[in-house]
């Protein structure tokens, strides 16, 4: 089949802006199965596979779109997942504009293949439609413990689980997911999505503790003398940086990170009914505007009038 030689992609549905004022649901939609097949005919099948080399888990990119050019979508969600255990989540969150996607070839002369599109795509396809078939593994009986239930933990214990081992998860917090739960707000990832993808990478029988801290609830050399050969330690760099200067810790002073875990993870947006309330005020400062040093700059950060301007905000910069 000849490919789809058009400039753009195609485009994805998305609430309209009316509707998505009034909710916190996710903005984007996904593809049909019909508009997956034709962004799928738009990939070129380049033999030395570029955007493979742009993706961290080496993705089958070309392989997996081919399958969804085809309209053979579980054997592409098998080959998908051959390298990613969690594609519904990088579909939707991973920086494809920086990775596979600014690698395409297609982005020489237009837009690139929406890998990541085709990826949420997929993922999302098989969540509804397949049965959730467990394989069936040999166990080797050896034991595995696992600090942190973030992706970087997730991902090891479904990967050891499906090697046969016996793994045990122990997170410090009560949900598993790190910063896809209390990190990233719920109309870019939505949490009962994270749930259903956490739960398919751990079909396998991986064990969960959760409210275990390792180094404080049980240490490293505890979980060796109870029978564990190996422990990876998954817990994350989301330790905050402070200033150190007088009154930060004062009640009501909040690290980015302490802020995103109270409002996504412990509900502060549903105060009273939650013990872990967000201090409100009329007047708050917010310290720092950063974002990741890798990332495109955005043209409101070159503007004078930042988009939240005409609600009040003011902005001072450091000289
Ligand atoms: C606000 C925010 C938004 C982000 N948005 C994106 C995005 O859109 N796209 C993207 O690709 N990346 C994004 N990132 C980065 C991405 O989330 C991280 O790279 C990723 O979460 C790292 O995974 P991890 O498993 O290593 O750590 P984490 O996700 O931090 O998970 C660590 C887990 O370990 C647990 N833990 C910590 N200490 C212990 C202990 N002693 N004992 C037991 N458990 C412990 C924690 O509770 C947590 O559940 C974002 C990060 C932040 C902070
Ligand atoms: S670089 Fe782009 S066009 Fe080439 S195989 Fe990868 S996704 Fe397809």
């Amino acid at each position: 089949m000849a490919p789809n030689m058009s400039p753009r992609k195609v485009p994805i549905p998305e609430q309209k802006p009316e509707e998505r004022v009034k909710n916190f649901n996710e903005v984007a939609l996904g593809y049909t199965p019909e508009q997956a097949k034709e962004e799928a005919t738009r990939c070129l099948q380049c033999k030395h596979r570029p955007c493979v080399a742009g993706c961290p888990v080496n993705v089958l990119i070309p392989e997996f779109i081919k399958k969804v050019s085809e309209g053979d979508f579980d054997e592409a969600y098998r080959v998908l997942t051959t390298e990613n255990s969690l594609p519904a989540i990088c579909g939707r969150v991973c920086p494809q504009e920086t990775q596979c996607e600014a690698l395409c070839v297609r982005g020489k002369k237009g837009e690139p293949v929406g890998i990541g599109r085709l990826e949420r795509f997929v993922a999302d396809y098989a969540m509804e439609k397949r049965s959730g078939e467990v394989p069936a593994i040999e166990k080797n009986g050896i034991r595995v413990a696992i600090a942190g239930g973030g992706p970087a933990g997730l991902t090891c214990a479904g990967e050891l689980a499906r090697l046969g081992y016996d793994v045990t998860i122990f997170e410090a917090l009560h949900a598993l997911g790190g910063v896809l739960m209390y990190g990233i707000p719920e109309f870019r990832l939505p949490k009962k999505l994270v749930e259903k993808e956490i739960a398919g990478a751990l079909k396998l029988g991986v064990k969960i503790e959760k409210n275990v801290i390792i180094g404080k609830s049980i240490t490293i050399d505890e979980l060796f003398g109870d029978g564990f050969k190996a422990v990876f330690v998954g817990c994350g760099a989301g330790l905050p940086s402070f200033m150190k200067i007088e009154g930060e810790n004062l009640n009501g002073v909040y690290s980015a990170n302490e802020f995103l875990t109270r409002v996504n993870l412990m509900k502060a947006y549903d105060f009273p009914r939650s013990p872990t309330p967000v201090r409100m005020g009329k007047r708050v400062a917010v310290i720092g505007l950063g974002r990741p040093s890798n990332t495109p700059r955005p043209s409101w950060e070159t503007s004078d009038v930042l988009p939240w301007s005409n609600s009040g905000a003011r902005l001072t910069v450091a000289p």
